[in-house]
C-alpha cells in the first residue's frame, strides 16, 4: 500500500503516519525527518536545506526529489510505505507519478488531515520534537513522561527553530501557495480522501484505519 500524507504543517501527518506505519508494517518516510538527520549530522545536503527550512522556506525541488527517490528505492519500501511531507509542489508530485508510472505502479490514497490556520499555529508551539529519533510530543497533547526527554530514546527534546511563530505564518503561506494545490491533482486521480484532523488523533487515526481497510 502506497500512502500519501497531505495536511498544513502541523496538521498531524507525521503523528498518523508513524501510527499507519505501525498498524499496516509500511516504513514512514518523512523528507522532514531526512533532512533534520542530515543537519544534525552536518552533511552538506543538511547545510544546505537548513538555509530554505529555517525560513519556513521549502528545500528546491531538484534536491527534494533526489533524496525521496532515492529512500523509496529500498529494499524495505517494495511493499509500500507511508509519505510524509511529501510532495508539497505540483513539480514534485508530477516526478513521483512519472517513477510510478514507469513501475507499472501508483499512489492507493492521498490523505489531507484537514486542520484550519488558527489551530495549526496553537499546535506548533508546543509541538516538541526529538532530533535524535523523530519522535513529535506535545507539552499539552502527547506530553512525554519526563518534561523535556524523549520517551523512546532518552534525548533532550526541542522546540524545532521552524517551529517559532514568526516562522510557522510563512510556512503555512507557503502550504496554501505551492502544496495546497495537491488536493486537487489527487482528487483528480481519484484516490484522495479527507480526515477532520481537529478531532483527538485517535479518533483521527480511526478515520483513516475506516479508509484504508
Ligand atoms: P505534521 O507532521 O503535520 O507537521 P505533527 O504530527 O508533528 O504534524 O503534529 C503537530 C503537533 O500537533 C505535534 O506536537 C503533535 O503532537 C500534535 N498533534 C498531532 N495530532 C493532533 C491532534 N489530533 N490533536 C491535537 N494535537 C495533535
Ligand atoms: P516537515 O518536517 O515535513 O514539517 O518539514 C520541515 C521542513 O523541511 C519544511 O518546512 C521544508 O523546509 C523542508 N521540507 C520537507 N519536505 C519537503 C518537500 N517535500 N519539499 C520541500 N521542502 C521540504
Amino acid at each position: 500500500m502506497k500512502i500519501i500524507m497531505l495536511g498544513a504543517p502541523g496538521a498531524g501527518k507525521g503523528t498518523q503516519a508513524k501510527m499507519i506505519a505501525d498498524k499496516y508494517g509500511i516504513p514512514h518516510v518523512s523528507t522532514g525527518d531526512i533532512f533534520r538527520a542530515n543537519i544534525k549530522n552536518g552533511t552538506e545536503l543538511g547545510m544546505e536545506a537548513k538555509k530554505y527550512m529555517d525560513q519556513g522556506l521549502l528545500v528546491p525541488d531538484e534536491l527534494t526529489v533526489k533524496i525521496l527517490l532515492d529512500r523509496v528505492a529500498n529494499e524495505d519500501c517494495k511493499n509500500g510505505y507511508v509519505l510524509d511531507g511529501f510532495p508539497r509542489t505540483i513539480p514534485q508530485a508530477n516526478v513521483l507519478d512519472k517513477a510510478l508510472t514507469e513501475l507499472g505502479d501508483q499512489i492507493d490514497f492521498a490523505i489531507d488531515v484537514d486542520v484550519p490556520d488558527e489551530n495549526i499555529v496553537k499546535r506548533m508551539g508546543g509541538r516538541r520534537a526529538c532530533l535524535s529519533c523523530g519522535a513529535t510530543y506535545h507539552i499539552e497533547h502527547v506530553p512525554p513522561k519526563a518534561e523535556g526527554i524523549c520517551d523512546t530514546c532518552g534525548e533532550k527534546l526541542v522546540l524545532r527553530d521552524d517551529d517559532k511563530p514568526e516562522t510557522v505564518q510563512n510556512r503555512l503561506n507557503v502550504y496554501h501557495e505551492q502544496t495546497q494545490p495537491l488536493i486537487e491533482f489527487y482528487e483528480a486521480k481519484g484516490v484522495l480522501r479527507t480526515v477532520d484532523g481537529t478531532q483527538d488523533m485517535k479518533d483521527v487515526f480511526k478515520s483513516i484505519v475506516a479508509i484504508l481497510g
